[in-house]
């Protein structure tokens, strides 16, 4: 379990006529949104999100949700609903996919565009796409969806409206309501209103910010700032993002025209997802601003914009290879300004300050969110939230996407609008809505599924532990041959040593006190070989704790002759 709740046990039958909703991602982290509706037999499943590792997951690339508790049932699953083209809503999909191709994917133009280029990488083509945007209505088994505009970080993202017997659901997906966005597609309240009026059951609503007071900064805020920093250099700009972030890109495309600057894209992801935006018109790239990142070189350090990714400190990304000289074609220069337009998304933050010193220590002026106005969330605060209750005025709201503390603080927002029943779940913990009221009513298997390379749920949590302590501490080998006739050590201990900076020579010290504890171990009865082992570990353990204040993994091996 991700999240364990051992006073839950497993939910009782689903009574008819209502509705379970099973999180299986984003309940409790930032990252790997997935929720399953059950209505009548029939499932729908909205989002399908990654979430990314921090450093006390060593080698793994992505964590996924859990599919468990759906995978015998994936033939009842009607449809998959992606509310926008973030990594954490739609980047699990493929992996679904490979359990069972056909299941119709449901989301806007660019969501399903941005989809389709990865699932083309995962060799998938024979998935149904239904392509909807605000306003439409489309019916998959016993659930009605109703499709709603909302305002968020990546353009054409849509909250979904869900009818069934129970009720109707509406589930925000990722929104704020900047009122003068880029391209001046508002959260459609009026919709949330009218659905209000109708009478929401249930309002899953998203909480990453419901900490944050107040509104949240409206992107044109940023154009100033990076105005700003392209008036004051006076050598090459590197801007990074992330790379869905179709207006941070067009404020800097219309800055670098401004500043008779030219462009290139730096970063496979960001590359192909421009040209997805642009492709389908929702990135205007001004005439003549775009040039091949090798052209670029060749202009005047005054005249070169790079647009990167990397933001989150990626350590494989242009920026992070940038960062350490790496990159085999944009080598910094000092007195280069490097922008990282981006928010720092939690866990990261020892990744990102690791960029940002590489690249001071290279001489590049560093505009970040700490220093400068360079990033707005994408996500509503307190004040939005707010609002939103009251328009909606639901009967139960369930607060979704978010730690913890960022349900919390949404669940009190609700309760303070007068929302009388807010239910907190984290991940596989499952809730009913049955006449009217949601409730808790048990828990599925519901735990962190690791990608590492090519293999997917392989690693488990006490490797991840074991990569830990091998990172951290390095790993001692001791191996000890044992005279079983005699009863003694004949041979060893033989000790070798990776990963701290040992010496063999270090070692001298404890062979004669393993050699002693052995013996006095096989004095004392104990015969068999993991006894001994486990002599050899705690003797060995204990010294190299005391002396070198160090924990290694210690692999001890009793060999009997
Ligand atoms: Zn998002
Ligand atoms: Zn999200």
């Amino acid at each position: 379990m991700s999240h364990p709740h051992p006073e839950l046990s497993a939910p009782p039958k689903l009574p008819k006529g209502g509705l379970r909703v099973i999180p299986l991602g984003g309940l409790g982290e930032v990252g790997r949104n997935m929720t399953v509706f059950e209505y009548d037999g029939r499932l729908l499943i909205v989002d399908c999100g990654v979430l990314f590792p921090d450093d006390h997951q060593p080698g793994v690339d992505l964590i996924l949700p859990d599919f468990a508790a759906i995978r015998d049932r994936l033939d009842k699953v009607e449809a998959l609903v992606l509310t926008h083209g973030h990594e954490d809503h739609i980047g699990a999909t493929p992996y679904l996919l490979r359990e069972r191709q056909d299941i119709p994917l449901v989301g806007s133009e660019l969501t399903l565009a941005l989809l389709n280029s990865k699932l083309r990488e995962h060799r998938l083509r024979q998935t149904p796409f239904y392509t909807v945007k605000e306003g439409d209505k489309i019916s998959f088994g016993p659930f009605d969806l109703e499709f709603v505009a909302v305002n968020h970080s990546i353009p054409d993202a849509l909250a979904v409206a869900i009818r069934t017997g129970a009720g109707l659901v509406l589930h925000t997906g990722d929104f704020k309501m900047d009122q003068l966005p880029l391209d001046g597609r508002i959260t459609d309240l009026r919709a949330f209103a009218r659905l209000g009026e109708e009478g929401v059951d249930l309002f899953l609503t998203d909480s990453t910010n419901a900490e944050v007071p107040g509104f949240t900064t409206a992107e044109r805020k940023i154009t100033p700032v990076l105005e700003q920093a392209f008036a004051e250099s006076k050598q090459r700009i590197i801007v990074a993002c992330f790379a869905s972030h179709v207006h941070r890109v067009q404020q800097v495309l219309d800055t670098a025209v401004k500043h008779n600057r030219k462009v290139a894209y730096v970063g496979r992801s960001m590359v192909r997802n421009m040209a997805i935006a642009r492709d389908l018109g929702y990135l205007k790239v001004p005439p003549g601003v775009m040039v091949e990142a090798k052209e670029l070189a060749d202009l005047a350090p005054e005249r070169q914009v790079l647009i990167s990714t990397g933001s989150q400190g990626e350590p494989l990304s242009a920026l992070a290879r940038i960062a350490q000289r790496t990159h085999n074609f944009v080598h910094l220069e000092e007195g280069d300004t490097v922008v990282l337009a981006s928010s720092l998304i939690p866990g990261n933050e020892n990744a990102v300050y690791r960029v940002i010193n590489g690249l001071a220590r290279l001489g590049a002026r560093v505009v970040h969110k700490g220093n400068a106005l360079v990033h707005v969330s994408g996500h509503a605060s307190a004040g939005e939230l707010l609002y939103c209750y009251n328009i909606v005025k639901p009967r139960n709201v369930l607060p979704v996407h978010g730690e913890v503390r960022h349900m919390l603080a949404n669940g009190d927002l609700a309760k303070q609008t007068g929302v009388e029943n807010v239910v907190y779940a984290e991940d596989g913990v499952v809730v009913d809505l049955v006449d009217g009221v949601a409730s808790v009513v048990g828990k599925v298997e519901c735990g962190y599924v690791f990608v590492d390379g090519q293999s997917v749920g392989d690693v488990t949590e006490s490797e991840l532990k074991d990569r830990r302590i091998l990172g951290e501490e390095g790993f001692i080998s001791v191996i000890v041959v044992v005279d079983s006739v005699a009863g003694k050590v004949s041979a060893g201990p033989e000790i070798h040593a990776r990963g701290h900076a040992w010496a063999d020579s270090d070692f001298e010290p404890i062979k004669q006190p393993i050699v002693d504890a052995v013996n006095r171990s096989i004095s004392e009865g104990s015969t068999d070989t993991y006894q001994l082992q486990q002599t050899v570990r705690r003797t060995i353990g204990r010294w190299v704790s005391n002396t070198h204040k160090r924990r290694p993994m210690i692999i001890p091996v009793v060999v009997e002759a």
